[in-house]
């Protein structure tokens, strides 16, 4: 009677873990350990696509991201409109997730609406160096803001940054941030995060359709590049780089094809808009 119950309870241990990995297949994974950037190791980015079969979009996935953003390629357009967003302050946990450091919003932090769906801002994590680059160039870091619509589908914010003057957003959680490099901890709660004060701007932006950057590599993310690149300071860079406790120096996925993708840049007609 005894086994009986033992195996009707791991009977729905296991169901629950199904049922559980199917609800998280659209996001990106939270522990980062099974895999790296490093193109001589077997588990660097070319090898993704075979470590796991749900993991098969990293190698054969047609509109993989990140892309190189190239001007003669884009078309200009002027009816996609300014970025629809209503962000507000909300509770927040830093977290060190292997090969990045992510910042979550346990409720999500407000919204953003495109193309009539609306897509709810759940987390933040920065690549360095850029991943995109736009007409071949490459930045010093990138900064992905994640947003999910109710049926589980990706919205992702692209900010680039090049070395100048220190970026607000950064300086405001600089010493969460050196918190967590300090400890073995994984996370830290850190209280009341306004993604308001995320310096955006919304006139100019790339917009296509890809993939998340790291496994699972899931497809049709939208994406949103904001064509200004803003600024940060090497120390910045380098306390986001030494916070996670990998030994590798970056934490960008080489370029992917374009395929049969079009860019669209959006630039609005008004003058006064410019
Ligand atoms: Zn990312």
């Amino acid at each position: 009677m005894e086994k009986l119950a033992t195996k009707i309870f791991l009977c729905g241990f296991f169901v629950v873990l199904v049922l559980l990995s199917g609800q998280v297949k659209s996001q990106e994974v939270e522990d980062e350990t099974e895999f790296n950037y490093d193109e001589e190791s077997e588990t660097g980015p070319s090898r993704w696509g075979d470590l796991h079969q749900e993991w098969s979009m990293c190698k054969h996935g047609q509109m993989q991201s990140p892309i190189d953003l190239l001007n003669e390629r884009v078309k200009i357009v002027s009816h996609l409109g300014r970025i629809n967003r209503s962000f507000k302050p909300s509770n927040a946990t830093l977290k060190n997730r292997g090969h990045d450091i992510m910042l979550k919003w346990a409720d999500g932090a407000g919204s953003i609406v495109i193309n009539g769906t609306q897509y709810v801002l759940k987390q933040l994590h920065w690549h360095s160096p850029s991943e995109h680059t736009l007409n071949g160039r490459r930045f010093n870091l990138e900064l992905h803001m994640v947003h999910e619509s109710p049926t589980g589908q990706a919205a992702v914010i692209g900010i680039m940054f090049k070395i100048g003057r220190p970026d607000s957003f950064l300086s405001l959680i600089t010493d969460h941030l050196a918190a967590i490099t300090d400890t073995a901890e994984q996370e830290k709660v850190v209280g009341i995060i306004n993604p308001k004060q995320i310096n955006i701007g919304s006139r100019k932006y790339y917009r296509y359709i890809g993939s998340l950057t790291t496994p699972p590599c899931t497809q049709n993310v939208v994406w949103t590049i904001v064509k200004k690149v803003r600024t940060v300071t090497r120390e910045q860079v380098r306390l986001l780089r030494v916070a996670v406790h990998d030994e590798s120096n970056t934490n960008a996925r080489p370029l992917q094809p374009l395929n049969k993708r079009t860019v669209h840049l959006y630039r609005p007609d008004d003058p006064k808009e410019n």
